[in-house]
């Protein structure tokens, strides 16, 4: 059973249903790769289905919710970093930030 951060949540159940599993199954056939590694050129084969936008245990936004396939390592550090700051800090191969919403780019 999936827990977040070590501790087991009100909504872990959520993740041992079947209209999970399918959505998963189908997310990760759609799209395979790592979408944030690919933002980088890297090619990273996609095992973690991430809500885009967070759940916060609301079933309706569980399995409506805007979905993205995530390698492990971009789920546990990007994405966290994005729910802390609100942007990614990758940086192109122009070197200037590659996040619409870094606030180098909404100053511009
Ligand atoms: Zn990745």
């Amino acid at each position: 059973m999936a827990t977040v951060r070590g501790n087991p949540t009100a909504w872990d159940s959520f993740y041992g249903t079947g209209r999970w599993q399918r959505l998963r199954r189908h997310q990760l056939r759609v799209h395979p790769l790592c979408k944030f590694c690919l933002s980088r050129a890297i090619v990273t084969v996609a095992n973690v289905v991430d809500h885009v936008t967070r759940h916060r245990g609301d079933w309706n936004a569980f399995v409506t919710g805007e979905l993205q396939s995530l390698c492990d390592l971009c789920h546990k550090s990007t994405k966290r970093q994005i729910e802390l700051w609100g942007y990614r800090n990758d940086i192109g191969l122009d070197g200037l930030p590659t996040d619409p919403k870094h606030p180098f780019n909404r100053a511009r």
